[in-house]
């Protein structure tokens, strides 16, 4: 009883926060007064990037994300609203998600003076191999070479798309280029740190397999020794036979959590799990707060991999 009596005023007070930050959040832009300078316009892909951005910028930059959280980058398509504001956009930073390659020609043509930058550019991507042991389908899958997207994941390539999107920035507004170098070289040191707070976490854990619904850890995978058992793979839902087969593999190395992500159905993941006595575990490669979700993330693969 008191319990309860507790928790739905404090429920309130948290809906009434929420409403008011997203408000001002939605009135900010548009009414804050403009510092000394017109700061820039920035458009980026997905959530992280505009973490990204902003330590990189500061107060400097206003960041618009196309794909807003909760959608799913690799299938998004920008709202007409959302298509006419990038005429006030300085530049659109490129990181290789799905949606772009349909939507870029379109967001050029809607702003020809876009300054737009591919912060991918100088990774090597990674393919995203079909988790499958039938020849057939697996040798149609390599034809395919789908390149994994998820270059986020990594702090050492954000280090690299760090890099570039300072240089954007310099580019852009080269009177403050001091203010943009600063600010990369703390991200860059944070990135070190953060780089070497997983590497100690994942450090000796029993199991370096993981099994996760939509392959976007492959990059976090490769530098941190681990491998990564997808369910899902090019966007299409696991048919009953590859679901036996994640099942099968769960169970031979003895895996008994399965990773999904809040962006995502759970069901693949609750049904795998449901059948090897197991857990479903979420971790997001999207979240807002790139440095604290990374750190959340390690911890989380480090509970599950040592279990
Ligand atoms: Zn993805």
């Amino acid at each position: 009883m008191q319990r309860s009596r507790y928790r739905n005023p404090f429920r309130v007070v948290c809906a009434a926060l929420f409403l008011s930050t997203a408000l001002l959040t939605a009135c900010g832009p548009a009414g804050a007064p403009q510092d000394e300078g017109a700061p820039l316009h920035i458009t980026v892909s997905i959530v992280p990037q505009e973490y990204f951005v902003q330590r990189i910028a500061g107060e400097r930059a206003s960041v618009t994300v196309m794909v807003p959280t909760g959608a799913d980058p690799h299938t998004y398509e920008p709202r007409p609203e959302q298509m006419r504001a990038l005429a006030r956009s300085d530049a659109y930073l490129q990181i290789g998600v799905g949606f772009e390659y349909v939507w870029m020609a379109r967001i050029q043509d809607a702003n020809p003076d876009l300054l737009v930058v591919d912060t991918a550019e100088g990774i090597q991507r990674l393919t995203m191999e079909a988790h499958s042991h039938d020849e057939e389908e697996e040798e149609q899958e390599h034809d395919e070479e789908l390149l994994d997207p998820h270059i986020w994941v990594s702090p050492r390539l954000v280090a690299v798309q760090a890099q570039a999107i300072y240089r954007t920035l310099a580019q852009l507004d080269p009177e403050h280029e001091g203010d943009y170098r600063a600010n990369l070289e703390a991200f860059l040191a944070d990135i070190d740190a953060l780089d070497a707070e997983i590497r100690q976490a994942l450090e000796g854990v029993a199991n370096r397999k993981f099994i996760v619904f939509h392959p976007a850890w492959g990059y976090f995978a490769a530098d941190y020794d681990l491998e990564q058992i997808p369910i899902e793979v090019g966007g299409t839902e696991p048919s009953a036979a590859a679901l036996a087969e994640v099942i099968t593999e769960a169970r031979e190395h003895d895996i008994r959590v399965i990773l999904a992500q809040p962006e995502f159905s759970t069901q693949a993941a609750e049904t795998i799990a449901r059948e090897i006595g197991g857990r479903v575990e979420l971790v997001s490669p999207l979240a807002p707060d790139w440095l604290e979700n990374m750190r959340t993330v390690a911890q989380t693969f480090a509970e599950v991999l040592g279990e």
